[in-house]
């Protein structure tokens, strides 16, 4: 028996960009394959049980949800969008930062977060009346950037994207220091840097608008939690005619004649060939499973980018307690124990210290009421920060004990903290507590150093990103670096190929 098949196209990889592009393939007639390494698709997305209560991997909330924004299209194409609804958080604080415990709640409406900060900064009005006014600016030019971008478009940028074409190279903290903006100011104007995992001396200003201004137009969390977007869109795979999902599939090997791809290996022995190759894979990692060609010295430097930082991330159940009285809700607690956010990330990602960490705290038994993450009265608090990846790799190749050791000790002193600023005897409610650490984001979503949203979104990795084209003429790539994280940075990205490749606009 042959252990070939044959599609239209194979897609590596079922995170949100791998699913995005191939279910709507699915849709428009063509068989697809989707080749997963893992057991379960969404990639970062992915949803996992411990005990009885199931964990989204990584992600919390999402923008792009609303009517004509990428997620709602996709689901309009695929007829899903009255199955897959969302929740709003809180439009009056969907994030709430707090700095040395000063908590301050962003709103949807920059009009409305701009005020209530001169209201309690009257001395920052001047800063962050220009803040706000150069903030909406980019977000008007960034919403009318053409994608790609053509010759045309370069042409006419000084007149159309004067804006995006003076700040491209800025950093957050180049412009609050030409604004004479305040510290501590400054801490909650970027308190959200999480997002992007990066601190504002090193954040490209043009993603730290993109970000706030999504967000700004609605922070979603799915009805019936993320597993069911992600089973919704691996559906859509499944049950087209001819189209498959392959779990536990790991592409090792993607043969090719020089200038095509000629087929895929899988770690099952199995070969996939296809008409067209779409890699969700990490770019780099893609063209190293290629053989036979010699990637030309300029193509080689396109895909090659420092990677954004990783994070530990603990999971925790929590019984007979009701989060709600402590300050958590239907929005996301950002804590910052001191305004110097630069400072923080310096520490926890360079010196390896996560002795007083900033901390990303998340509540997805309250942004939606509906069943499904954990038993009846019990809830689900996540949290997260940034860590260095070398610490825990080395850590993990070098003594598996004393990995666990400071996987143990760093789940502890986040304990502590939550516990002296948030919730006292928390761990007495603790029924599930699991931690995760770089080495888990590269064991599971095979995120390469376990980065969090691709190639560093520092300026020199905006524009242009990776694009979505490959040094081979039937092979494309669509992640969180050939394309912008986030679920709704990747659902757009996959959408871009599929309007490129098909001519047919969603
Ligand atoms: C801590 C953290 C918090 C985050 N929070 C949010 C949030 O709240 N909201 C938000 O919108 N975004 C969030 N993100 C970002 C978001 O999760 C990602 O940007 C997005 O999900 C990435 O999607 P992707 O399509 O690039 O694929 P990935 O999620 O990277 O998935 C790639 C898939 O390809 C598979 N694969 C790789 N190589 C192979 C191979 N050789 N063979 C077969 N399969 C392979 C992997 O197993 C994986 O399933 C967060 C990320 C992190 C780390």
């Amino acid at each position: 028996m042959s252990n070939s098949s044959h599609y239209d196209d194979v897609v590596i990889g079922s995170g949100m960009a791998g699913l995005t592009i191939a279910s709507l393939l699915a849709a428009a007639g063509r068989r697809v394959a989707v080749l997963e390494a893992h057991d379960t698709p969404g990639g970062y997305a992915h949803t996992f049980r411990m005990g009885k209560y199931r964990f989204c991997a990584q992600v919390h909330y999402i923008f792009g949800c609303g009517e004509g924004e990428p997620i709602h299209r996709l689901l309009t194409r695929l007829g899903l969008e009255e199955t897959i609804t969302f929740e709003r958080l809180n439009p009056e604080g969907f994030d709430q930062i707090v700095v040395a415990g000063e908590r301050h709640r962003i709103p949807t409406g920059f009009s409305k977060f701009r005020d209530r900060l001169i209201h309690r900064y009257p001395d920052a009005a001047r800063p962050l009346h220009k803040y706000f006014r150069i903030i909406r600016s980019l977000r008007e030019e960034l919403a009318a950037l053409p994608s790609p971008i053509g010759l045309k478009d370069i042409a006419t940028a000084p007149f159309r994207f004067p804006n995006i074409l003076r700040y491209r190279t800025w950093t957050l903290q180049r412009l609050y220091e030409s604004l004479d903006m305040p510290p501590r100011v400054q801490a909650i104007l970027a308190g959200q840097s999480g997002d992007y995992l990066l601190p504002p001396n090193e954040v490209s200003l043009l993603l730290h608008v993109a970000l706030v201004s999504n967000y700004d137009r609605g922070a979603y969390y799915p009805t019936n939690h993320f597993s069911s977007l992600v089973e919704a869109l691996a559906n859509a795979v499944k049950q087209a005619p001819g189209s498959a999902v392959f779990l536990n599939t790991t592409v090792t090997e993607i043969e090719t004649n020089g200038t095509r791809v000629q087929g895929v290996r899988t770690s099952d022995g199995k070969r996939f060939t296809a008409r067209r190759y779409i890699s969700n894979a990490d770019p780099t990692q893609t063209l190293a499973l290629a053989t036979g060609i010699d990637v030309p010295h300029r193509e080689k430097r396109r895909f090659t980018y420092e990677y954004s930082s990783s994070n530990f991330t603990l999971y925790l159940g929590v019984r007979d307690l009701d989060l709600r009285e402590y300050g958590f809700g239907n929005h996301n607690v950002w804590h910052y124990p001191h305004e110097d956010i630069n400072a923080m990330y310096q520490v926890q990602g360079k010196a390896n210290d996560l002795s007083n960490p900033w901390l990303f705290l998340s509540t997805p038994t309250l942004h939606s009421g509906r069943p499904g993450l954990a038993p009846e009265g019990h809830q689900i608090l996540e949290v997260a920060t940034s860590c260095s990846y070398e610490y825990f790799s080395e850590l993990k190749r070098k003594d598996r004990k004393a990995y666990t050791r400071a996987k143990v000790q760093t789940r502890d002193r986040i304990l502590s903290i939550i516990e002296k600023n948030y919730v006292p005897n928390l761990r007495n409610h603790l029924a599930m507590k699991v931690a995760g650490t770089p080495t888990t984001n590269e064991f599971y979503v095979r995120a390469p150093r376990g980065n969090a949203y691709g190639s560093n979104l520092t300026p020199a990795n905006m524009f242009p990103r990776v694009s979505n084209q490959s040094p081979l003429a039937n092979l494309w790539m669509v992640n969180a670096s050939a394309g912008y994280p986030s679920v709704g940075g990747t659902v757009g990205a996959g959408i871009r190929l599929y309007e490129q490749l098909e001519g047919d606009a969603i």
